[in-house]
């Protein structure tokens, strides 16, 4: 019998779930965003302020969700002062009621966009407001608390964050890995971090994976140097209604692209059908030294493969490469959620 993993019936809708706004340090107002995302083609925005919960909501339309998060940090240092030479830890929280703009752990030396006294007075606060460390016990603690208090924490751009391997993969309750940050890529060339992902995957972590710009607008949506518009989450969702993005979120119905669209991932007599749009390379990731691939002739390009899955494979992540370079890579999917 066939399975689904990605099925071409459903509805995708092309996300950015991570952007700052001039409720932090963006330049661009959340209307600003909105309407620029909108005529790019997106269905789905998060505005990610910095240390600034605050819910954009009511700026939702039928055919435009706004998603209500923000972005949390702890530095090595308790004044939070920025350093480009120390590691950092940077998490996105998706809240899953629309309304929540629950603060997590305040601390004064981090909240420094929060202007209005009276929305500082306000403020909804939860968790442990003793200094911020940089500790994975504390960041544990940290995730732990904003997943009990209704958020997705997700784990943003590994690469420029310049965290130790190890010391990420011990952070728990992640729910999903930002494999590639646009603003970051766009300067570094280096961050979308498909080999990290494996690892978490090598070692049983259940965590997704997502991309997003990160953009703050610095420089005109038009500037080679833009930071918007260069990667994106697909989400596959029945219909745009918070509810049921947000729990497409939660169960990994989600992909992540700096060019690519997969339509299809199905597995059937153990081969895995991808289909996608044009590339020159389409790949199945399962953890082993050899994964299987589909390349493309010179000057030409494919856009579905048929794949073998390996017998004893724990997982699959399916990967597809463009001409451009742009990647796209889904979410692994474990051996458990195969039929047998
Ligand atoms: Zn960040
Ligand atoms: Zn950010």
């Amino acid at each position: 019998m066939k399975q689904y993993l990605i099925s071409p019936k459903t509805k995708q809708y092309r996300a950015n779930l991570h952007a700052h706004s001039t409720f932090s340090d963006g330049k661009l107002s959340p209307e600003e965003l909105k309407r620029a995302y909108r005529a790019q083609g997106y269905s789905i925005l998060a505005v990610t302020d910095h240390e600034h919960p605050k819910s954009h909501f009511e700026l939702s339309d039928p055919d435009f969700l706004m998603l209500t998060g923000y972005e949390a940090y702890i530095r090595t240092n308790a004044s939070a002062r920025f350093d480009r030479y120390e590691p950092e830890v940077h998490l996105n929280l998706f809240a899953r009621d629309p309304h929540n703009e629950t603060m997590i752990c305040f601390n004064e030396s981090y909240v420094k966009y929060i202007d209005d006294p009276a929305e500082r007075a306000n403020l909804r606060r939860v968790g442990s407001e003793r200094p911020r460390e940089y500790s994975v016990s504390y960041i544990n603690e940290f995730i732990r608390t904003a997943a009990a208090h209704g958020y997705l924490v997700s784990y943003n751009h590994p690469v420029w964050s310049l965290e130790d391997e190890e010391t990420i993969l011990s952070y728990e309750n992640i729910f999903s890995l930002e494999i590639c940050n646009y603003s970051a890529l766009r300067q570094n060339g280096e961050e979308f971090s498909c080999a990290l992902y494996d690892k978490m995957l090598r070692r049983r972590m259940r965590v997704f994976c997502h991309a997003g710009d990160d953009n703050h607008n610095k420089q005109p949506l038009d500037c080679p140097r833009s930071d918007s518009f260069g990667a994106f989450t697909m989400i596959l969702s029945d219909s745009l209604s918070y509810d049921s993005v947000i729990s497409a979120m939660e169960r990994g119905e989600m992909y992540a692209s700096s060019g690519p669209l997969i339509h299809e991932i199905s597995l059937e007599d153990g081969v895995v059908h991808i289909e996608c749009s044009p590339s020159k390379r389409i790949i199945l990731h399962t953890g082993s030294k050899a994964p299987k691939f589909e390349i493309a002739p010179k000057g030409q390009t494919v856009s579905s493969a048929d794949l073998k899955l390996d017998p004893i494979a724990p997982y699959l992540r399916v990967m597809v490469i463009d001409e451009e370079g742009g990647i796209a890579t889904s979410r692994g999917f474990f051996r458990s959620e195969f039929l047998a």
